[in-house]
């Protein structure tokens, strides 16, 4: 049994207050690897902003979850050295089962998400209690992420065909019931690449598909509800257009690439919107550059050396992020 605080970690409770008091959204990128690990590290460093290390189930099966417990007790030493100490904490994204969450706070997470918004009102909101219970009982007390309502869309293990928003009368009850120290909503953003279908979109000027607009109507009334609580937005990704480009033209296939415009998110996170999800972005970003070193330098075989500029690429998208999107930078 690890406490996280042996690892260096902190919970959310401290970033998600400064966020909400400071009108910005801590950035919660997803990592598989090292080289995921030291962008992430690199950009909010310089950025100086905190961050959430986000662990999928894919994430664990992939590369084992106590090495990537090791790597996030490593992620704070390298901050460390870099120069500047920035609250980092290590967080489960969409837990599936109380069996699951009590295993990641047993082995040094600070932060679990569970997910059962899929299930039955009552059902989610005895699990998520369940888990909060046992999380918020621990030495150092755990966070822990619920979610109403149901994203559409594809990313690991969790995928649903049809969104489902979250209806702002449910939101007060689900918080006193269960005691979630935050709450992951759905008001049309998506899992994955493809968040909207060409048809569901404009276009702009450069014939970029534009999709439908955030729900900011249901955001308000759920902040009415429950003022002041920190509320989470998965499938946040932009989909940058640029990486969708440099894909196809190494060879790639995107077809439909559609994400959430980054103004839009800059506005969701000058509200009660504390956390903000982005995973396909950096998924896009290192193919790009993997792809692109590949076609330029058919001679190349050693992996530092393609995976060197994937990783300069995503250490600058965080770096963008963290200052221009979510305006998390100077908030460590
Ligand atoms: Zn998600």
């Amino acid at each position: 049994m690890t406490s996280y605080t042996e690892l260096g970690l902190v919970n959310t409770r401290e970033m998600f207050r400064k966020a909400m008091e400071g009108g910005y959204a801590i950035p919660a990128y997803n990592f598989n690897n090292m080289e995921q690990m030291q962008a992430i590290v690199q950009a909010c460093v310089e950025t100086g902003s905190p961050v959430i290390l986000q662990v999928s189930s894919g994430a664990r099966k992939y590369a084992n979850q106590n090495i990537l417990r090791n790597m996030a007790r490593g992620a704070v030493e390298y901050a460390r050295e870099l120069g500047r100490e920035i609250p980092i904490a290590l967080h489960l994204d969409h837990g599936s089962s109380f069996e699951l969450c009590k295993d990641c706070i047993e082995s040094g997470f600070s932060s679990v998400m569970i997910d059962g918004s899929h299930l039955p009102y009552d059902e989610n909101v005895a699990l998520t209690k369940k888990v909060c219970e046992f999380a918020h009982s621990q030495k150092d007390y755990v966070t822990v992420e619920g979610e109403l309502g149901v994203l559409a869309g594809v990313e690991d293990d969790v995928s649903a065909e049809h969104s489902q928003y979250t209806q702002p009368e449910e939101v007060e009850d689900f918080v006193k019931k269960t005691g979630a120290d935050s709450l992951a909503i759905s008001i049309g953003t998506s899992h994955g690449r493809t968040k909207f279908k060409p048809e569901q979109c404009t276009k702009d000027a450069n014939g970029v598909l534009i999709p439908p607009p955030l729900r900011f109507d249901i955001l308000e009334e759920i902040e009415r509800k429950i003022p002041g609580f920190p509320i989470v937005l998965h499938g946040a990704s932009s989909v940058a257009a640029e990486y969708v480009r440099i894909i196809e033209k190494h060879g790639g296939h995107l077809k439909d690439s559609v994400g959430i415009p980054e103004d839009q998110l800059r506005r969701a996170a000058k509200s009660a919107v504390c956390k903000i999800n982005i995973d396909s972005d950096g998924r896009l970003a290192m193919t790009a550059y993997i792809r692109k070193t590949l076609a330029e330098k058919p001679e190349e075989f050693d992996p530092r050396n393609i995976l060197g500029p994937a990783r300069e690429a995503l250490k600058e998208l965080y770096a963008h992020k963290c200052r221009n999107v979510l305006g998390s930078a100077g908030g460590a």
